[in-house]
């Protein structure tokens, strides 16, 4: 099973270190852990992931010639059949979205629709939208290589100058955007663009698993103001919609476009055997907060990974959470080549940067596939822009905030006949550790789901100005901007939020529909989190040193806070307003966390279950959180020094929570009294903050907590999860439709960790307001218990 086709992967050939190439990725993971005694190895699960051998299928007899050919002259001799019945779908006019792995060839599932549509007549027109400019700019580079007669592909973005719209709107037929492109010029100035919007037949929508949370939820309304424009023109295009692997990509996809959409789901091309393992650092001797241990760092684990790797003569990519991580994990990996004799491969390992221009990355992709480069370590960031497969391994240091990101970074390993290698390195939170324990969660059906909410009134109000702005939204066609595309899709919201609008004086509801009052266009960010970033500034010099969310400047950049950026350390002299924070270089021997309170009431409750003892709700709240000192701790030793008070209003946000209550007297019985209910209940909504991210697309940032021994509102022992951006963005309100499993999988989270008493890997959380105080590990764990037995 385990054989090592290239022998000793290294050997010194008078003092020259040479390369032997290992194509086996057991014998490449067996190296990894050489001389570990077995009941410590990292390695808690290998899953063998067979080879798939494709299947193709014959070309739709509606594919034209001449298409046939440009592509049998790129090697594409048939499709896929996944490619083929997309495409095939979307020719005969049903919307459709086609969810396969990385590398499988989703392209052609669009490329041939609407290659053919040009093909039959040029005067069509083709719209292409992608999450990042770069991927626009490969599409466009696939198009021109397959040079099709009549095709004339363009690619608009912000940057492209006036002069050339001008020849994009009379002659591009294929039209490569993004969403934002769309929102600020192509929909306002729709007039100028009619003669697209009129001959519109297909709208491909690349990667759009990457549209979730606040802004999906303005992405899927700019696509109902695209399929309002469009038939004002008389046209009504067919959406392609291409996605990584996720839970219900159909339902994603239907809520992102407002129209019904089928899902293409097998995936029919072929993968080389992969060895996936699942990889937990150590425990070390080092004690963190609360005296927990701390555990060896994912991003130093994959250096020294990444390090083996490059002396087998595996090709391999790192994904790391942080372009500074990155650069870090590069350098750890040159320093233990040089320390295992072998510097002279030190050369042969890159960071890999976001910002590189196009042609900069091309040559590094191209060094990678030839092996000029044996080790890159990337930013998770580059994840869609990077054109490489086929490596012989790929290591994840940390999960990358969704399943879809995973299998995407993981994908790029795998070459046809040889066996690739994937180590997923777990870092110190809940999920990972989770996921190091729970392989199913990884390798059965995807639970995920990426999640929006177009009915968030924080977006529909907004958007709803933008389109009445473009045409008067008339009373027939309130369904468009509603959630969902059902047979009753619910229309209440929007007129509730036209009325609103109509009251604030935004609006005038006039014979033709509601119209925008105000001379100037609607001035809306659809990627914006709520308030403009504070800038960080650097007192003397006047220099940007960097920003700061709105949301995070009280917390991060109050007076006496220790900021770090890119390693250095600045402390905050004087926030000036809410807009500029001033600050020094300096170098104190300790660091600061800021202390907040923070209160939640309940607005209304939408959902309500009582099951017995638990009572279970989803609805909308009132967060009031107010950063009230921040404590010093030595550097070297994490030392509490001090605390010193801070005097900063409290800020207020209304969103979607989640919650449940039992009963004291159920947490009497099994053993957890009125003073250690406070300690079980915020050590649970850690954890289940840490897991919500495995059922919905979000970040762990993305969402808030508050756990309560006694909440005035519901009089009982309570746990809220929130989303934390204006009216939530659908994570809370998937946490509740997945409560069981959710909850399941934070119980079993705390279970899996072999600390004692609570940890950064089990319950303690980075961002806790509280300190980390009280946290009742085992509590929870009873809790969790009592909560599961009585959801059933
Ligand atoms: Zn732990
Ligand atoms: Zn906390």
């Amino acid at each position: 099973m385990a054989t090592v086709v290239g022998g000793l992967g290294q050997h010194a050939t008078g003092g020259r270190t040479e390369v032997v190439t290992v194509n086996d990725g057991r014998a490449l993971l067996d190296r990894l852990v050489l001389g570990v005694p077995p009941g410590e190895s990292p390695v808690t699960h290998v899953e063998v992931i067979p080879a798939r051998s494709g299947r193709t299928g014959p070309w739709p007899a509606w594919v034209p010639d001449t298409l046939r050919a440009r592509l049998a002259g790129q090697g594409i001799a048939q499709p896929w059949e996944h490619q083929a019945r997309a495409a095939t779908l979307a020719h005969e006019g049903l919307s459709v979205v086609v969810a396969t792995g990385t590398a499988s060839g989703k392209s052609l599932a669009y490329q041939l629709p609407g290659l053919a549509a040009l093909a039959a007549d040029d005067r069509t027109r083709v719209l292409y939208l992608a999450p990042t400019k770069a991927l626009a700019g490969d599409q466009l580079r696939t198009l021109e290589a397959l040079d099709v007669p009549g095709v004339r592909p363009a690619t608009l973005d912000g940057d492209t100058a006036f002069t050339e719209r001008d020849w994009i709107r009379a002659h591009a037929n294929w039209v490569l955007s993004n969403p934002d492109m769309l929102h600020r010029s192509l929909l306002p100035q729709h007039a100028r663009w009619a003669s697209m919007f009129r001959r519109l037949r297909y709208v491909v929508i690349d990667e759009c698993h990457a549209y979730r949370g606040v802004f999906g939820s303005h992405v899927a309304h700019v696509l109902r103001r695209l399929r309002r424009v469009c038939a004002h023109y008389g046209s009504s295009p067919v959406f392609v919609l291409a996605s990584a692997t996720t839970g219900s990509p159909a339902e994603s996809a239907a809520r992102l476009v407002g129209l019904p959409v089928t899902a293409v789901t097998e995936d029919a091309s072929p993968h080389g055997p992969t060895v996936f393992a699942l990889w937990e650092p150590p425990l070390t001797a080092l004690r963190g907060e609360h005296d927990a241990p701390v555990r060896r760092s994912a991003g130093a684990e994959a250096g020294r990974i990444l390090a083996d790797l490059v002396v087998e003569g595996a090709r391999t990519l790192a994904f790391v959470r942080s372009r500074r991580g990155a650069e870090q994990t590069a350098l750890t990996a040159g320093r233990h080549l040089a320390e295992a004799d072998a510097a002279s491969l030190a050369p042969r390992v890159a960071a890999y940067r976001a910002g590189y221009l196009p042609e900069e990355r091309r040559a590094l992709e191209r060094a990678l596939s030839s092996g000029e480069l044996l080790g890159v370590a990337a930013t998770n960031a580059l994840e869609l822009g990077l054109d490489v497969a086929g490596l012989d391994a790929v290591l994840l240091a940390g999960f990358p905030g969704t399943i879809a990101s995973l299998w995407q970074q993981a994908g790029r390993a795998g070459r046809t006949g040889d066996e690739a290698l994937v180590v997923f390195v777990a870092r110190d939170d809940p999920l990972d550790t989770y996921l190091a324990h729970h392989p199913d969660s990884l390798f059965g059906r995807p639970v995920e789901a990426t999640v929006c909410d177009p009915a968030n009134p924080y977006v529909l109000a907004p958007q709803l100005c933008c389109a009445a702005a473009e045409l008067p939204i008339r009373a027939d066609e309130l369904a468009t901007f509603a959630d969902g595309p059902g047979a009753s899709p619910a229309v209440a919201p929007v007129r509730e939020a036209l009325d609103a609008l109509v009251a604030a004086g935004r609006l005038r509801r006039r014979p033709a529909g509601w119209c925008w009052t105000d001379g100037d266009r609607p001035s809306v960010d659809i990627r914006g989190s709520g308030g403009a970033p504070v800038s960080v500034v650097e007192s003397g010099t006047g220099v940007l040193v960097g920003t700061v969310d709105a949301g995070a400047a009280h917390s991060t950049v109050h007076e006496g806070a220790v900021y770090l950026h890119q390693g250095r350390s600045y402390v905050d002299a004087l926030a000036v307003d809410d807009a500029v924070a001033l600050v020094r270089a300096d170098n104190p021997p300790w660091t600061t966390s800021a202390r907040d309170v923070t209160d939640i009431a309940i607005v209304a409750a939408a959902a309500t279950r009582r099951h017995g003892p638990l009572t279970v709700s989803l609805g909308a709240v009132d967060v009031t959180n107010q950063v009230v000192s921040y404590v010093r701790r030595q550097l070297a030793t994490g030392e509490l020094m001090d605390e010193i008070p801070l005097d900063l209003p409290p800020r207020q946000l209304r969103t979607a929570a989640v919650w449940y209550s039992v009963t004291q007297s159920l947490l009497d019985e099994a053993g957890i009294d009125q003073s250690a209910t406070p300690g079980a209940a915020h050590a649970a909504e850690h954890a289940a903050i840490g897991l919500l991210p495995l059922f919905a697309t979000c970040d762990r940032w993305d969402i808030g907590g508050v756990s309560t021994a006694l909440h005035p509102d519901t009089g009982e022992p309570t746990v809220f999860v929130y989303d934390g951006h204006p009216g939530g963005a659908g994570f809370a309100a998937r946490g509740h439709a997945e409560l069981p499993r959710w909850l399941a999988a934070t119980r079993d989270a705390i279970v899996a960790c072999e600390c004692a008493h609570g940890c950064p890997s089990c319950v303690q959380s980075p961002k806790c307001g509280n300190g980390n105080d009280p946290l009742d590990k085992a509590g929870a764990v009873v809790l969790l218990d009592l909560v599961l037995r009585h959801l059933g």
